[in-house]
């Protein structure tokens, strides 16, 4: 914020500002719903904490309060520079001012200051004078989708946040420690009302992990309203009595049907950071189409294996596959994203191909050959 009003004065900063909260809102919602809403609804189907699917018409609702809410959030910032240049705050820029150490600890003290001060503005506003004015627009999502994220009336957005303005007249922050606790929160309202339960069984009664909040605890406070009203951690529910009495249970519950395993949590923190390479350069040196072919057929005549005959039928379609992906998704000027699903698209096609050429025992190994070469492609990222 501080570098954009410098640069471009201070209206045009704060609607830049604002732009920028939005397109990350955006980001970050986008992506966790073109996954868990479209493209592996299916897959994920068994961890929805709700059954039912909520309305496009309430997610676009969701997404104009969200928009309304970025300007909110921006005009935060250019309040913050203000104070700043009237000399305020305590905001430094040199780290080296207070050292590592302390940028740590102002950090985790920020989150830990906005946990409380959330919890109990969250309580007041759910008083039924102030709800009707300040939190009704946020709880219009019975059933949240990430877009619902930001989804706030305006004097809520502001107060959402107003702490942070008061901790920098207090103690100094580097503004690096501003924007990490903006993308932390930004991460944890897209958790809390992702409808999904990511995290492992037995999550809510382990002594350390249970303090943190989970997906089904927000929701619940969506779908029930007079309960779980922390943020980040579970402190203060518990304290106060606030949880829902049926929250670990219905936590349990959704594990019951099915349980996210390591390997699932780790295609999927790959598939939540590919945006990050999602513009760096794609096609590095993976081979032609025709040795990369060749590679492959000779893993799985060794892996399979494979007999004479088949060989050669096996070679024909990896070939034409291996050309098909090297034309629509390397040659392509296509983002790293949208390549990875239409190579995982071009190479289910293929499988239909190639299934039917081997035995059983041959598709098992054909089976487990890919999971392992998905575990190799998964480590290359990393
Ligand atoms: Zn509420
Ligand atoms: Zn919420």
């Amino acid at each position: 914020m501080y570098i954009l009003i410098e640069k471009f004065g201070l209206i045009p900063g704060w609607l830049l500002g604002a732009l920028i909260v939005f397109l990350r809102y955006s980001m970050f919602a986008g992506i966790t719903f073109s996954i868990f809403y479209v493209l592996k609804r299916q897959a994920f189907q068994g961890l929805k904490i709700q059954e039912k699917f909520p309305r496009a018409s309430h997610m676009l609702s969701e997404a104009r309060h969200s928009a309304v809410t970025a300007f909110v959030f921006a005009l935060m910032g250019v309040g913050i520079y203000l104070l700043r240049r009237a000399g305020y705050t305590h905001l430094y820029s040199d780290i080296s001012a207070y050292g590592w150490g302390y940028l740590l600890f102002s950090f985790v003290f920020l989150v830990l200051l906005h946990d409380t001060y959330f919890y109990w503005v969250h309580r007041l506003m759910h008083h039924r004078k102030l709800f009707r004015l300040l939190h009704r627009v946020h709880h219009l999502s019975h059933n949240p989708t990430p877009w619902a994220s930001l989804s706030f009336h305006p004097l809520e957005a502001f107060l959402e946040i107003a702490i942070v303005p008061v901790a920098v007249l207090l103690m100094p922050f580097h503004p690096l420690v501003l924007f990490a606790f903006a993308t932390w929160a930004l991460f944890w309202n897209i958790i809390g009302h992702l409808g999904y339960e990511l995290f492992p069984k037995g999550f809510v009664h382990h002594p350390v992990w249970r303090w943190l909040n989970t997906s089904t605890h927000h929701n619940m406070h969506h779908s029930r309203s007079h309960c779980n009203y922390g943020l980040y951690f579970n402190f203060w529910d518990t304290l106060m009595g606030t949880n829902h009495r049926a929250y670990r249970a219905t936590f349990d519950h959704i594990k019951e049907r099915r349980n996210l395993n390591m390997k699932m949590m780790l295609s999927l923190l790959l598939l939540l950071s590919l945006p990050l390479w999602a513009t760096a350069q794609q096609n590095k040196d993976y081979g032609t189409p025709e040795e990369r072919a060749t590679r492959m057929t000779e893993r799985m005549e060794q892996a399979l294996p494979l007999n004479p005959g088949q060989v050669t039928k096996v070679h024909a379609i990896n070939l034409k596959y291996a050309r098909r992906i090297q034309e629509e998704a390397i040659d392509t000027e296509m983002n790293k994203l949208s390549a990875y699903f239409r190579i995982q698209k071009i190479n289910q096609i293929k499988e239909k191909e190639l299934l039917p050429l081997f035995d059983e025992k041959q598709k098992r190994n054909y089976e487990s050959l890919k999971s392992e070469a998905k575990r190799q492609a998964m480590a290359r990222f990393f």
